[in-house]
């Protein structure tokens, strides 16, 4: 071992390995993996090697495919056998609302280049898995990329593969301490002190002590998790193919063949955590004694699926632990504020996902940024309140026990929650307030007569009226919105200007102004969707999505000059705003000043009541709308203030669904939707606020593709010839028997009438007019392409 290397990978388990493994193959060669004790003995071993591609999260279901596809790979590259059993794999529908998810799925995952996938009949489902009762299952999705693999020879697989590319391990060796250093680490060892650029945690169970290492407190817990090996089953032992991978998502339980029995894995709803503040030091390859009164139903559930194995014994009990973040997902990538300190750890699936995460992290730290849109591991989705113990464990349990309930798009989930409330918030849940959650802050969703629930569904809710008249009064009356749920930066000092003309690839406002602001990455993709205020006073503000506040500060402090001060304002402003085309008159009876000279798109410091509050003449509506914003501590009274002043005009609360159909009638895109990490300007439409005279971060891939063959795919709006349910994002879309793009969001227009989508669509499919079809909830409608903006395409309403 030497003393010194550019990355000090600290784990040996799966993760760690194709972390290392991916460093090397792509050309960073001087690094090395520390393992405590022997490669594999974290959850590793212990695994059951299950490899499928089933993923309600598009993204990780291709980060699962790529990990598919690399196994052979590495057996290959490293002459290592994995004891690859690639029986393809069943995922099993047992109630109506299932089978219509996986159906939608289904197509989903034709979106994303997975073609490997098709619907299958019970009794077809029973014909490639014959040991299975097709007992209320109401259909089947197969897989052919789905088995197992052997876990122990995977994880030397892509350690030797690390090996043979120059990369170096080293089993016995235990990371003791880590001291961050002017350009580095010094990683403190059982054997010696190495120092590096880099170190990446990619501790598995221990996660939690080598982030504590280095002062950090990573939102991940280990939960308990069971399967068993039966002995022969003789309808196994006669047949003369392999089981596939079958997963029961009804009955909790996954299942594949082993020898010449089977492996039935449970995921519990009684979950136990284990070692939250991360497993002992002086924990091995132990195992914890089964716990048949947590996992009673489940295992019921199980022998009656499967009821062959009703008459042969049990061969091993495995109740091991694994880690979860609170999404469920990885937290991989660069932990804001500690340069040089990565994560890659919370894989609950590290044979599924690990090929997957280790490609991003190799590529973050050698390139800058990875190559696919790496948002849904991304370690900084969450922030500080994340730290929470029992944040953690509330999450990290709900996705434990939900791993295979349905969740409904429009459903709430209570763990981690209510946690930060804007302060009018028990006022608005008095006058009829649903709500749903952005990071740590409860958003309102739509306000509705006391006593109602909404029913969770894929098609459109029984909260669908509610929010049509919502619409209705920010179309032609006044509404009043809650705009806590948006960011807000500070930006201030001599170099303000410099810097955010560097950072923004638009022009900069004039002061008493706001302007609209792509912001790139220096690969020319999409940074965020921002908007600048220039407040006239050397203050600036950066306003954008909420739950990017980490995110985006990251990005702000990685390019950062001096002479820049930058603040995130989350925890100091909230505010409301006032939409709709009676909004002036409501504001002007409460502003001290005259706001008459306000123009579109304009912002300045206005007394509104009591409150001294920051204005901008602007609305995501496309209506006339002023966004007021205040401090945390005049929230309350500004909204009853704004409520008593519209009562005359027929003020009513609105909430963020209103917003979002209002939105759609616009086709003005949002984060995580139409703009993503992933596309560009190009794609997107975003490359008209670009300002091309100037120099800014990202320019010169930008002007690659401005003067180059132009993007493949670009948005369009869509208006669906729907039935019961509306679009909500990745659907495919069709021209004939052609795949042609697919939705990035969709959603009822109240006011327009019209089922709409965005999406993005081969440019030869994107004229106004073009006939094509979408899988809407997976049954295909007719589609169109319609102008852009179909409510009041020439911005009069909310130019005023
Ligand atoms: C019962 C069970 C069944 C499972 N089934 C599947 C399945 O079918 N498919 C699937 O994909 N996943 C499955 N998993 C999950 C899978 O095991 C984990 O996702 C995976 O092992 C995580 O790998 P890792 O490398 O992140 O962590 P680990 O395997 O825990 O590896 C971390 C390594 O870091 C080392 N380490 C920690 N601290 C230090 C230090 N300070 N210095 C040096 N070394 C250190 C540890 O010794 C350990 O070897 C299952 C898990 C369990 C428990």
């Amino acid at each position: 071992m030497k003393s010194q290397y550019r990355v000090v990978v600290i784990g040996g388990g799966v993760v760690g390995a194709s972390v290392l493994y991916h460093l090397a193959k792509f050309g960073w060669s001087d690094v090395v993996m520390l393992e405590r004790r022997r490669l594999a003995s974290g959850s590793s071993w212990h695994a059951a090697g299950g490899v499928h591609a089933l993923n309600a999260d598009p993204n990780m279901a291709s980060l699962q495919a790529y990990t598919i596809d690399l196994l052979s790979e590495i057996e290959k590259e490293s002459g290592q056998n994995i004891g690859m059993h690639m029986t393809g794999g069943l995922t099993l529908a047992g109630t109506p609302e299932r089978w219509e998810w996986l159906q939608a799925n289904y197509r989903i995952f034709q979106s994303i280049g997975i073609e490997d996938c098709e619907l299958l009949s019970p009794e077809e489902a029973q014909r490639r898995c014959p040991i299975m009762s097709t007992d209320g299952v109401l259909g089947a999705m197969w897989a052919d990329r789905e088995g197992y693999i052997d876990t122990t020879g995977t994880v030397q697989a892509y350690a030797t593969a690390a090996r043979k590319r120059g990369a170096e391990y080293y089993e016995e060796t235990k990371v003791e301490e880590l001291i961050q250093t002017a350009d580095g680490w010094k990683v403190v060892t059982d054997k010696g002190t190495i120092t590096c650029e880099h170190v990446v945690n990619a501790a598995g169970l221990w996660a939690k002590q080598v982030g504590r290492m280095a002062g950090i407190e990573l939102p991940v817990s280990p939960l308990k998790h069971h399967y068993l090996i039966t002995d022969t089953v003789p309808e196994v032992a006669q047949a003369d193919f392999e089981m596939p991978m079958t997963v029961d998502l009804e009955g909790f339980t996954y299942m594949r063949q082993d020898q010449k029995g089977v492996l039935v894995g449970i995921y519990e709803i009684d979950h136990e955590h284990w070692a939250m503040d991360g497993a002992p030091w002086n924990y091995g390859e132990e195992l914890f004694q089964e716990q048949l009164d947590r996992i009673e139903n489940e295992l019921t559930l199980g022998f009656e699926r499967y009821p062959s194995i009703q008459n042969v014994g049990i061969k091993t009990w495995v109740n091991g632990a694994f880690t979860f973040s609170p999404d469920g997902n990885p937290l991989v990538g660069p932990v804001p504020g500690k340069r040089g300190y990565w994560s890659a750890c919370a894989v609950m699936a590290g044979f599924l996902q690990g090929g997957g995460v280790g490609k991003t992290l190799a590529e973050w730290m050698i390139h800058g940024e990875p190559e696919a849109d790496a948002w849904p591991m991304d370690v900084a989705r969450y922030g500080d309140f994340a730290q929470n113990k029992r944040y953690i464990r509330e999450t990290t349990g709900q996705f434990y026990s939900r791993r295979f309930v349905m969740t409904y798009p429009n459903e709430q989930l209570p763990a981690g929650r209510p946690l930060k409330m804007a302060p009018a918030h028990d006022a608005m849940t008095e006058a009829g307030c649903k709500w749903g959650v952005s990071w740590d802050l409860e958003v309102p969703l739509y306000f509705a007569p006391k006593g109602f629930e909404e029913t969770p569904t894929l098609k459109r809710s029984n909260a669908h009226d509610i929010v049509a008249e919502e619409c209705k009064v920010i179309r032609e009356g006044v509404g009043l919105l809650d705009i806590s749920g948006f960011s807000r930066f500070e930006v201030s000092g001599p170099n303000a200007e410099v810097w955010l003309d560097k950072v923004m690839a638009s022009k900069l406002p004039a002061p008493g102004r706001a302007k609209l602001a792509p912001m790139l990455g220096e690969d020319g993709r999409l940074k965020g969707d921002l908007t600048v205020l220039n407040w006239g006073d050397d203050t600036w503000w950066i306003m954008g999505s909420y739950y990017l506040r980490a995110w985006h500060m990251r990005w702000f402090d990685d390019h950062m000059i001096d002479g820049v001060n930058i603040r995130d304002l989350g925890e100091e402003y909230c505010g409301f705003a006032v939409v709709g085309p009676k909004s002036q008159a409501v504001v002007e009876k409460l502003a001290e000043q005259d706001i008459s000279g306000l123009g579109f798109m304009g912002c300045d410091e206005f007394d509104i009541g009591l409150v001294r509050a920051r204005v901008a003449r602007m609305s995501v509506t496309g209506e006339k709308g002023y966004e007021i914003n205040c401090r945390y501590g005049d929230h309350i009274a500004l909204r009853r203030m704004l409520l008593e002043a519209g009562a005359d005009e027929g003020i009513r609360e609105c909430g963020f669904n209103a917003m979002l159909s209002t939105r759609l009638e616009k086709s003005f895109g949002i984060w995580s939707a139409e703009f993503t990490q992933a596309y560009t300007p190009g794609m997107t439409g975003m490359d008209r606020w670009i300002d091309w005279d100037k120099d800014f971060v990202g320019k010169d891939a930008a002007l690659a593709e401005r003067d180059g063959n132009g993007p493949a795919q670009v948005q369009v709006t869509l208006e669906i010839d729907a039935l019961d349910a509306d679009a909500s994002g990745y659907e495919p879309i069709w021209s004939g028997e052609d795949r042609v793009g697919f939705v990035t969001s969709g959603g009822y227009g109240h006011y327009t009438g019209k089922s709409l989508a965005m999406a993005l669509v081969e440019r030869d499919k994107a004229e106004p007019g073009t006939e094509l079809t979408v899988h809407v909830v997976g049954v295909e409608r007719p589609a169109c392409v319609i102008a852009t903006s179909p409510y009041d395409p020439n911005g009069k309403a909310m130019r005023g």
